[in-house]
């Protein structure tokens, strides 16, 4: 079953935590400082579990 990921853009607050550990999902956006989802099917990845655990603003969904 798919699952997707998401980030909550009104709630990130830009600390790239998600970037550093899940470099294959989540990038950067330098012209609004928040992070963006790549490609939001590729949830079949630790990292991004891992990243929804560290995100201190507790902005990433996955559904
Ligand atoms: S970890 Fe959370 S607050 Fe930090 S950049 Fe990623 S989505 Fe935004």
């Amino acid at each position: 079953m798919a699952e997707k990921v998401q980030i909550d853009q009104d709630e990130c607050i830009g600390c790239e935590t998600c970037v550093e550990l899940c470099k294959s999902v989540f990038a950067f956006n330098e012209d609004d400082g928040k992070a963006y989802v790549i490609d939001e099917d590729t949830v079949d990845k630790n990292c991004v579990k891992e990243a929804i655990g560290s995100c201190p603003a507790e902005c990433i969904s996955c559904e």
